[in-house]
């Protein structure tokens, strides 16, 4: 059979990606077996599936080599665990990736089509919330681009994140059933499935030599379905895997209740067991303890470690080798399960005993802290853990048991040290995910410097004295290839010219750049680029908002989730101080710009959507008032995701990166900005403090309270009121929202921001670095007076981005945290 495999795939039956005529009869080929549509009458959704499905098989070939190489050469591999992949749409991607994309071009337009309105039809796949979803995306295609033998593990949601649409000013949701016109990039392995368990009862009893083992029986049974769709790297030979698992009822399951003759309970407890994988839970930077999010982290979990342990002893055959052979990065507490699953399966399925068990485990895992905000680490109540897991609840308690022994060991009468680093809360009586994961983690990473030393110092400062050099920086990245070679073609084709390609995957390679921005010629042209994706942005929102944006304005853009700590309020209240001075006609007047906010709130976040109805209020206002309206703009952009953001970030001047200081993990919009030549106007938190040392002071524009000015401020008693009574202009900002001004019809619309800014105590410190923010504002405006200045900062913040790139993290995590190294192919 080789001997055909090899022919098949290298012989001339294989499409020549490089011929255009080869494309072309490939094309039509699949557009007729696979598709099964005419080319006469075929509509660009069936151009779409035959393209996509040219690719799969391309993707199919490669797939194969990589996994076979990787079996050969018994290559030590990471898995990396996340409940949210945020891709982006492949199509382009893949062309990028496999260098076709001018061929394919070519081959459509020979037969009449336009890739970029083929492309279009493709749904953008919004398996995450944000940030860290997009993380998993960028760090899977920087390790299939330098040849990592990496392998990503999430679930097949059946409805991604929420679409947003803006009514009276207000969010609403819609659901996004993307795969309603089917999926072609995903493979369904029928074949590999596992049954993952709920609920039920423990037995224990001595086996024949006198050892203690349990078993978990009575069980309601889910079968986890693999899905998987292939990840390529730019211009790699390496194509890795991302697994997604669907929930399916189990035959036995419905079995059981049609032996009772009773069918219509049967498919509904089918439905019901299918629920698991139906909808990721939209929210970002809150948790919420729903006992089926609980069922849906543990079954990606046990579905991932029950698929990874399986592969292990095919091709390894001994469990004591996993600790060489693997590694599993947990992208949050979200699959801490990992722990006590991973000890389930080796004691109750193969048999292993505690110790030697709780070594290999500790092992094998690595856990990725994403957040300083205490609503955002996860706990769950014991007693819901009784209900859903109770092995693992079994298996919690011996871990904290000896965990326990260790503190008091290490901190000797200390009752506050073993309170606080308890895996159990005693006074809520939950379970410290986060804990959980420290202890059963060789390395803890958190994802920026200031974050890493605040969770070091204030948040697991036991842990970190008693497992020195545990935690570990890696700071976060974003990949080029998606965030500029592909997103902003016009850049992209300016700097190669310029200083070659290197920087596609060696981003370092852009500070060759430096001498450029004293190139008059060569900031006129990176100039025209901005304006031309100026246009392209401006065009883009007119068709989401029906708000045309002046292209000569100072596009200022803030896209993110919609959240207290991003401080869009803050941004809010710097553009109500514009109206009013604008109004006033008060020297100088500062403008023309265009406010740009997009971000989605979660929907149950209350206060977060009222600031998203506060900002179109404030919108309709200023966009309405013909004395205003040619020096400032608003415009709310609704449904912000990966392919609005590959439109806005490449048309913005200004990065508003405004985070209350030690709040903000990281961020990577950040990077994605400064990457597309924006200036950054932020906080000294997360990633921006990084961005600011590699950029300079003078081409950033840097404001407000420190992180430990914010700890100070607030310890020492901070008063909102006073501040309020101090700032005349931020008084007047206030009265206006408070009044009624941008809410005529009702004029109580806004006392809850006013509650949370005053009775709640400011608690993001808005009012506290109000002034500052002002300051800052008014030397953007000011250098945005001279075009030249402007012009040379932006590239120097291109020149210098290179530490940013996902690459270097992914380097990073290779070479002190996973201990991998790229494959031979
Ligand atoms: C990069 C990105 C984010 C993260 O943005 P932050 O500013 O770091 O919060 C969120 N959503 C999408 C769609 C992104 O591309």
């Amino acid at each position: 059979m080789d001997h055909l495999v090899k022919d098949a795939l290298e012989g001339d039956r294989r499409v020549d990606t490089q011929d255009v005529d080869s494309i072309q009869r490939a094309l039509i080929t699949y557009m007729v077996r696979v598709v099964g549509t005419d080319p006469r009458s075929a509509g660009p959704r069936d151009w779409f599936l035959t393209v996509s499905h040219l690719l799969k098989g391309i993707l199919s070939e490669r797939g194969m080599t990589t996994s076979r190489a990787q079996y050969g050469q018994g290559t030590r591999r990471v898995y990396y665990l996340s409940m949210e992949f945020l891709t982006g749409r492949r199509l382009m991607k893949h062309l990028l990736d496999f260098g076709v994309e001018s061929k394919m071009r070519e081959a459509l337009e020979g037969l009449g089509q336009d890739l970029d309105a083929i492309a279009e039809e493709e749904p953008d796949p919004a398996l995450g919330n944000g940030g860290l979803g997009r993380l998993a995306a960028c760090f899977l295609d920087s390790m299939a681009t330098h040849r990592y033998p990496g392998y990503g593990y999430g679930i097949r949601y059946q409805f991604g994140m929420f679409s947003q649409t803006i009514e009276d000013g207000q969010q609403v949701e819609h659901p996004d059933n993307w795969l309603h016109r089917g999926n072609p990039w995903e493979f369904v392995r029928y074949g590999v499935n596992y049954p993952v368990r709920f609920h039920g009862r423990i037995v224990c009893f001595k086996d024949e030599k006198g050892r203690q083992k349990c078993q978990w029986v009575d069980t309601e049974d889910v079968l986890a379905m693999a899905y998987d769709m292939k990840v390529t790297g730019y211009d790699s030979p390496v194509i890795s895997n991302l697994r997604l698992w669907s929930a399916q009822s189990t035959n036995a399951f419905d079995l059981r209740y049609f032996n009772q003759g009773n069918y219509i309970e049967a498919v509904k407890d089918k439905t019901t067991s299918e629920t698991l994988s139906k909808v990721l839970y939209p929210m970002d930077s809150t948790v919420l303890g729903q006992e089926l999010r609980l069922k849906q982290e543990y079954f990606f979990v046990s579905a991932s470690l029950q698929d990874i342990v399986a592969r292990h002893l095919r091709a390894h055959k001994d469990l004591a080798l996993l600790p060489d052979k693997i590694t599993i990065q947990l992208n949050d507490t979200h699959p801490a399960l990992a722990v006590p699953e991973m000890m389930r399966i080796l004691m109750d399925v193969h048999g292993l005993d505690w110790e030697p068990a709780w070594d290999l485990t500790r092992g094998i895992f690595c856990y990725t802290n994403h957040t300083l905000l205490p609503e955002a680490l996860e706990t769950w109540p014991i007693g819901m853990l009784e209900h859903v897991l109770p092995r693992h609840l079994e298996i919690i308690y011996q871990i904290n048991h000896d965990h326990l022994q260790q503190v008091r060991f290490r901190f000797p009468g200390d009752m506050e040290a073993l309170r606080r680093m308890s895996l159990v809360d005693d006074s809520t009586q939950r379970i410290r995910m986060a804990h959980l994961a420290i202890v059963g983690s060789k390395r803890v990473n958190g994802v920026a410097a200031l974050h890493t030393r605040l969770l070091r110092e204030n948040v697991f400062p036991e842990f970190d004295e008693m497992s020195p050099g545990k935690f570990v920086n890696v700071t976060n990245g974003v990949t080029q290839r998606r965030w500029l070679l592909q997103c902003n073609p016009g850049l992209s084709d300016l700097i190669t010219e310029a200083i070659g390609d290197a920087w596609t995957t060696d981003l370092t390679a852009l500070t060759a750049l430096e001498p450029l921005a004293e190139d008059s010629a060569f900031r006129a042209r990176f100039m025209a680029v901005k304006r031309i994706n100026k246009e392209r942005l401006a065009v883009h929102m007119k068709g989401l908002t029906g708000v045309m944006a002046d292209p000569d304005s100072l596009f200022d853009v803030q896209v993110k989730r919609i959240h207290e700590y991003k401080r869009q309020l803050l941004n809010v209240l710097h553009v109500i101080h514009l109206y009013i001075t604008i109004r006033e006609g008060g020297a100088p007047v500062p403008g023309p710009r265009t406010v740009i906010v997009g971000g989605k709130a979660a929907p149950g976040y209350h206060l977060a959507k009222l600031i998203i109805r506060l900002i179109n209020d404030v919108a309709l206002t200023i966009n309405n008032d013909p004395q205003v309206r040619d020096r400032l703009r608003v415009i709310f952009m609704p449904n912000y995701n990966v392919s609005n953001a590959e439109v806005t970030i490449p048309g913005a001047d200004l990065s508003e990166q405004i985070s209350t200081a030690g709040t903000e993990a990281s961020g990577t919009g950040n990077m994605k900005f400064a990457l597309n030549g924006a200036l950054t106007i932020g906080t000294l938190d997360g990633a921006n403090i990084e961005i600011k040392e590699e950029v300079g002071d003078d081409n950033i524009f840097i404001f407000g309270l420190t992180a430990d000015e914010v700890a100070q401020t607030k310890q020492r008693g901070y008063n909102p009121w006073r501040v309020v009574e101090e700032d005349a202009d931020l008084k007047r900002v206030i009265d206006m929202i408070t009044s009624g001004f941008f809410s005529p019809q009702q004029v109580n619309r806004y006392h809850a921001i006013r509650d949370a800014l005053f009775e709640e105590g400011d608690r993001y410190m808005v009012l506290a670095d109000f002034r500052a923010y002002l300051d800052a504002q008014a030397a953007v405006d000011a250098l945005y007076q001279d075009p030249e200045t402007w012009a040379r900062k932006a590239i120097l913040n291109v020149a210098r981005m290179g530490l940013f790139s996902s690459d270097r993290s992914i380097h990073t995590y290779a070479d002190d945290i996973w201990s991998i190294k790229p494959m031979e192919l």
